[in-house]
């Protein structure tokens, strides 16, 4: 031993340390120069162990940043306060402590997985430059009582020659942490409750997860320990992603059999392409770890799509990106899971809705996005998907550090960052009513009427084959919207019309006597079909491409739809409505599609409907000057009101900055629905309205006052609104129309409209 001890050689050390200085600028990282550095002391001091801790101001807490001889895998995990240990207890008292046999001092903390326990002998000096302090320096041998006095000496010099140094390092390393990874800044410290809109209501409690599209990988390669695998991990690695990504597939096929498609099709099959798994095995060959060579080869591909023209193919790198962090993941094991959803409450800029259907097979507990609207398509979708979701304008959100528990009560609006235990037993006593509520559903009345026993029907909208079970359960007295382009928007290319006849034969043969109103495709403005390249360069696509105006511009694609819908109706009671016509002429247009599909079905002998309700979807303000010529053409009127309120009053739906001019009963919007609804009586057509408007029970009693007998709704509002409909009186209701309909300004319909 004491051989082994004389050994040691300081003054070697201290020229090594001097060195460090060239060392620094010739590493290839930050994270890489301080591994240098504790390799190069444990190796002079012959200490099996060298570590070094750097204290951050922010989170108060003393971070192991780099080791030599413990597991690696818990750089950057281990985490101290001052006073905490023997490390933290140097650091909080600046002074160097030496102990011959560390685990019997009543200060020594133990962090199962470090691998510390048989290394005896312990030493550590505080890092301080001047007055302040920058972390702590560690060495640790198995041989008991192996530090002397004179290596407290030396590491003491070694700390104050490097101070400088790692200083530097620290500041460049947290500015870049806060900046790539969102590391806790003190905005993000203070945010603890935070207001949002609600998209998808509901509640979840769990760890937040950033996701961040640019710099997922960028994380792994600062964060990454360097652990040695092998070519057989790196082989294990791929087909345990392999498996995990068709197991996804198979999860959303069962669960969301329309939308389902290939969604994750892409990246199995960038697993199985010889080139992207062949270049990383030739890396390997050639000596570079395994999760380095991840790496290279997935940013090389993020690139090569990243310059990719096509805007379509150029999101693949995202794609692209998901395959190396989960190749990364399963190469490190389980406990590096730290990026996954799993369970998760997912915090983004955006997301596309396919993102949203993989997010629902990882199970996640809720989604807060930083942009769109409460009427977005995404919300529509998280809400058949039932995944709460807000939408936040607090960008800081996006810098929550990983492992944050955040609340979300997406049905008060309200987001609470790390929340008080109180909070917490309110929020599980909420869940508890929701679930008794849930199955309240059972307590829907078949037949829905006014307190003067006027009848009102309760249509369901749906989105996803899975909303069936939900119109069902509510009793819904049939479907007066099905969104048709869901099952067209998360695919990668069009559904084929066989196809189509399979998805809508399950919505007309869930109920089979019920009327069904297929909504031909509106896609365009926040819809976009990311397999059609037109559609993404559109300056304005919510005044562009969409709706109708795609369908009568791509005869092909709307004929099939058509036919499918007609052939899937075969027998039932369905209707056929067109979003987004803005005249007459464009309504005939459409009809005369239905018209000649059933012909050339008839021609064909296939079965079909032969003629089914052909009706209009009122969405856009040039229909009030010509509404009675639609109704005398016209079998039916569905009004969105969604889009009704956002072309009347020129205010995007998705752009949370003008929600507060969102305003369904601003006059001209009230008295527009009051038009229409007149028209429709006049000519006696139905007439509904399938936009979210309903879903707010101060607006029925107007709305139903109007004369409205028909509402469509998703059916988890059936209800609350069955329940606010069975108080209202019809005669009570048309007085306070009218009075409402008399005023022009806003803030008179509101007190009329809340007073109520
Ligand atoms: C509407 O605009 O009100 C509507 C029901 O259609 P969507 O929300 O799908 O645009
Ligand atoms: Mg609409």
């Amino acid at each position: 031993m004491r051989n082994y001890k004389k050994q040691k050689d300081h003054t070697k050390l201290i020229c090594s340390v001097g060195e460090l200085a060239c060392l620094f600028t010739d590493s290839t990282s930050l994270e890489n120069f301080l591994q240098r550095t504790v390799e190069l002391i444990a190796e002079h001091m012959r200490s099996e162990v060298c570590s070094i801790y750097l204290y951050y101001d922010d989170t108060q807490e003393l971070v192991l940043k780099a080791n030599k001889g413990l597991n690696p895998d818990s750089i950057g995990n281990i985490k101290l306060k001052s006073g905490e240990g023997l490390t933290g207890l140097a650091f909080k008292e600046q002074r160097p402590i030496c102990e011959r046999c560390a685990s019997q001092n009543i200060n020594f903390r133990y962090f199962p997985g470090l691998g510390e326990e048989k290394f005896e002998s312990f030493l550590a000096v505080p890092i301080l430059r001047g007055a302040t302090r920058i972390g702590v320096l560690v060495a640790q041998n198995s041989m008991k009582n192996y530090f002397v006095e004179e290596d407290i000496k030396i590491l003491r010099a070694i700390s104050t020659q490097l101070a400088n140094t790692i200083e530097m390092t620290r500041v460049i390393l947290s500015i870049e942490e806060k900046h790539q990874f969102g590391q806790e800044t003190a905005a993000v410290k203070d945010l603890k409750f935070i207001k949002g809109k609600v998209g998808s209501a509901g509640l979840a409690f769990a760890e937040a997860v950033v996701l961040r599209h640019e710099s997922g990988l960028q994380l792994y390669k600062q964060t990454m320990p360097s652990q040695g695998h092998t070519r057989e991990d790196f082989h294990r690695a791929v087909q345990l992603t392999e498996r995990q990504l068709e197991g996804f597939q198979r999860q959303i096929e069962e669960k969301l059999s329309d939308v389902a498609s290939l969604i994750f099709t892409a990246q199995i099959l960038m697993l199985k392409d010889k080139s992207f798994i062949d270049s990383m095995e030739i890396l390997i060959q050639g000596g570079m770890s395994p999760s380095t060579a991840i790496i290279h080869v997935v940013e090389i591909y993020m690139k090569k799509f990243a310059d990719i023209p096509d805007a379509y193919l150029r999101e693949k790198s995202h794609d692209v990106q998901d395959i190396g962090i989960r190749l990364i993941e399963n190469l490190f094991g389980d406990h590096q899971k730290t990026e996954t959803c799993q369970e998760k409450i997912v915090i983004a800029r955006e997301l596309f809705p396919s993102e949203i259907l993989k997010l629902s097979s990882q199970n996640v507990k809720g989604i807060i996005l930083l942009s769109g609207g409460v009427s977005s398509h995404l919300s529509i979708l998280a809400q058949s998907l039932q995944i709460p979701l807000m939408i936040i304008s607090e960008s800081q959100l996006l810098s929550l550090p990983r492992k944050t528990k955040i609340l979300m009560d997406a049905e008060q609006g309200n987001v609470y960052v790390n929340p008080s235990q109180e909070i917490i037993s309110r929020f599980e006593e909420k869940e508890r009513a929701r679930r008794i509520i849930k199955k309240q559903h059972r307590r829907v009345s078949q037949v829905t009427k006014t307190r003067d026993g006027t009848v009102i029907r309760l249509m369901a909208n749906i989105n996803l084959l899975g909303d069936l079970k939900n119109a069902l359960a509510s009793k819904a007295a049939g479907i007066g919207l099905y969104r048709t382009e869901f099952p067209f928007i998360v695919r990668s290319d069009f559904p084929s019309e066989e196809e189509q006849v399979v998805i809508y034969k399950k919505v007309v043969e869930a109920m089979p006597k019920a009327e069904i109103t297929f909504r031909t495709l509106d896609i365009g403005g926040d819809k976009v079909l990311s397999y059609f390249p037109d559609h993404l360069k559109e300056e304005n696509p919510f005044l562009g491409m969409r709706s109708i105006r795609f369908s009568l511009r791509h005869m092909d694609i709307f004929s099939q739809q058509i036919r499918a819908i007609l052939r899937a109706g075969a027998g039932a009671n369905i209707r056929i409505m067109f979003p987004m016509i803005s005249s007459l002429d464009e309504y005939l247009k459409a009809r005369e599609v239905v018209f000649s599909c059933v012909e050339a079905l008839k021609k064909e002998k296939v079965c079909c409907h032969e003629r089914p309700q052909i009706g209009v979807m009122l969405e856009l303000p040039a229909v009030l000057e010509v509404i009675e010529d639609l109704a005398r053409e016209a079998d039916f009127f569905s009004v969105g009101t969604n889009d009704f309120v956002q072309y009347m009053l020129a205010v995007d739906r998705t752009n949370e900055k003008v929600a507060d001019l969102y305003l369904p009963h601003h006059p001209s919007v009230l008295r527009a629905l009051k038009k229409i609804i007149d028209a429709a009586g006049k000519f006696r057509k139905d007439v509904s309205i399938c936009g979210d408007m309903v879903h707010e029970e101060k607006y029925l009693k107007c709305l139903l006052g109007m004369g409205l007998r028909t509402l469509s709704l998703n059916p988890t509002y059936i209800l609350k609104i069955q329940a606010a409909i069975k108080k209202i009186d019809i005669p009570e209701a048309k007085k306070l129309t009218k009075n409402i309909l008399t005023k022009s300004r806003l803030s008179e319909i509101t007190l009329l409209i809340d007073g109520d």
